[in-house]
Order: structure tokens, then C-alpha cells, then sequence
């Protein structure tokens, strides 16, 4: 491994690329990466970055696209072509039309877990770390969201306005294995344990949180708190951020098996690869980017 890590480094420096990882990535992609983030933060080093030429972005398709649109001078690639997320997938931008005919007057806010296309047909966008502070900017109290059902209804508890989910059921497939039942065994186990849940989770697993919010939120809030064992609700490649940044504190996630299969895609072997071969290149077609760079960039512009 460390033969293909120094490989990795000699390329990065000669093709002046860097490496962003998503928080689920598997630890020695963390290990490598110049940055590592939630897709908010990712989106931003995507957007502010200037020196280097190439962006090599270890997560999956839809967070690539974004760094595609917002930094278009960049070569943006993305190491592994299937790594996909389903549920980017399943906001077509047939549901956003049949919805806006039937709220003709509600805005369209899409989670950043969307293709580009969908993106260029909303307002704007948003992510689980800002999606109640960018439905509170909006001057209405009905609107469109998608695709994620579990964070719409999330945001309509925080903001109290109607949510209407797009599509109907959107979720996360990784999400959905959390069960309220895993945390209340490990409670049992670890009584003074805090729960941390993402809003992805379903109703009842938010109801077991004694904090709700995206990973990035996740990793301030250990950080800050003095409690020293914590039950994770999401993805568990987050643990690798969450066990460096406080070594002297206990991290549990709350059910083993949530492994998003698409983020694990990505290895070292095809870090290199893509390095090497300069492949797989995001691009994002200028009419489709122009559009959704403004719903991306209206959601920069709202303070979280
Ligand atoms: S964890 Fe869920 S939302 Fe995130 S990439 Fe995997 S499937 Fe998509």
C-alpha cells in the first residue's frame, strides 16, 4: 500500500491535481486526500479552489458534477464511473415538471444529492447541513423538495412550512437500514452514550437522537461536546474523521452494516488509475451547468 501511496503523491505533484474525499470514503482514501469534507464543504474547495489543474474527487457521481459545474476550468474526475448514488437517481426532472403543474407557485429546492439536470431545474439547492436555514430564506410557505422524503419531512418539523417530497418516496438506501430497535440495545450497553442521527434516517430513528445533523455538523458537535461516547446514525465511514479528531473519545455506529456500497467503490488502486489515466472526466453539458451553478450558487449566498 505504501508503494501505491508515494505513486499516488508523485502524480498528484506532477499533475498538479488534488484529492477531495466525501466523510463516507474508506479511511486510507481519507488518508490521502488534500481535503475531506461533507459534500457542502466539498463543493466549496471545489468551487474556491485555483491552483491545481486536475480535481480528482473520491465520492460519487452527483458530488463530482457539482464540482464540474461550479469550477468548469478544472478537469474533474471522478475514479470510479459506477460509483452512483440512488438516490441522485430518483429526482428526473419529469417529476419536478408534473410537480410544478400541480404548485405552479411553490419553488423547486433540491437536495445537492441530484444530477445536474435536475439541479438546472430548481430555485435552488441545498444540503442536509443547510437545507432548514435555505427553505427558512424563501418567501413562501409551500415548496417543492427532493428527492430525499426523510429530510423533506425533516425540514418541514424545523421550519413548520409545507414540504411537498419529490418524488414521493426518495431515500437512501443506506439511511433506511438504521432501526430504532440497534439503538436501543446499545443504550443498554452505553447508557450515557449521545445518539447523533443524520436527517436522512427515518422519523423513528430521529426520534432516538439526542443530536440531528449532517457529518460535517456531526464532527463540530463531538468536538464541542463533553460527553465522551457517542451512537453514530449515518454512514459509517464517517468514524475515521470522528476517532482522529477526538482520540480520547468512543464512536459506536449504530447499526454495522450501514456501508454505502457506491462510496466504497473508490480504492487506492483506483485513485491511481484515474491519476494516471486522467479518466473518468465529469463534464456537464454549459446549458444544463449554467443553469444549475445558479441553483448552487443561491444556496452559497444563504448563511448557515
Ligand atoms: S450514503 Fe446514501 S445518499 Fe450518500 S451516496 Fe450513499 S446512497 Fe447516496
Amino acid at each position: 500500500m505504501k508503494d501505491l501511496i508515494t505513486k499516488i503523491q508523485q502524480l498528484k505533484s506532477e499533475k498538479q491535481a488534488i484529492i477531495l474525499a466525501h466523510n463516507y470514503q474508506r479511511p486510507e482514501i481519507q488518508e490521502i486526500a488534500d481535503y475531506v469534507g461533507d459534500s457542502i464543504e466539498l463543493s466549496r474547495k471545489a468551487m474556491e479552489e485555483k491552483d491545481a489543474k486536475i480535481i480528482v474527487f473520491s465520492a460519487v457521481d452527483f458530488m463530482a458534477q457539482s464540482a464540474a459545474i461550479l469550477n468548469p476550468t478544472k478537469k474533474v474526475l471522478l475514479p470510479t464511473l459506477g460509483a452512483r448514488c440512488p438516490m441522485a437517481q430518483m429526482l428526473t426532472v419529469d417529476e419536478i415538471q408534473h410537480a410544478k403543474k400541480r404548485y405552479p407557485k411553490a419553488p423547486v429546492v433540491v437536495y445537492v444529492n441530484t444530477l445536474a439536470e435536475a439541479k438546472a431545474y430548481s430555485d435552488i439547492c441545498c444540503t442536509s447541513a443547510n437545507a432548514v436555514e435555505v427553505i427558512n430564506s424563501l418567501d413562501a410557505e409551500t415548496i417543492l423538495f427532493g428527492p430525499d422524503r426523510n429530510l423533506a419531512e425533516y425540514v418541514a418539523e424545523k421550519t413548520g412550512k409545507k414540504i411537498v417530497p419529490i418524488p414521493e418516496w426518495g431515500f437512501c438506501p443506506t439511511h433506511l437500514l438504521f432501526q430504532p430497535e440497534d439503538v436501543t440495545i446499545l443504550k443498554q450497553q452505553y447508557p450515557q452514550a449521545v445518539v447523533m442521527v443524520h436527517p436522512e434516517c427515518s422519523a423513528e430513528m430521529r426520534k432516538t437522537a439526542d443530536y440531528i445533523g449532517s457529518t460535517s455538523k456531526m464532527c463540530k458537535y463531538a468536538k464541542a461536546s463533553k460527553a465522551k461516547t457517542f451512537i453514530v446514525g449515518t454512514e459509517e465511514g464517517i468514524l475515521h474523521r470522528l476517532r482522529k479528531e477526538n482520540p480520547d473519545k468512543q464512536f459506536i455506529i449504530a447499526y454495522a452494516d450501514a456501508i454505502c456500497p457506491n462510496m466504497k467503490l473508490t480504492t487506492l488502486d483506483r485513485v491511481y488509475t484515474s491519476l494516471k489515466e486522467e479518466k473518468h472526466i465529469i463534464e456537464v453539458p454549459e446549458p444544463v451547468a449554467k443553469k444549475a451553478r445558479v441553483a448552487l450558487q443561491q444556496m452559497f449566498e444563504v448563511k448557515s
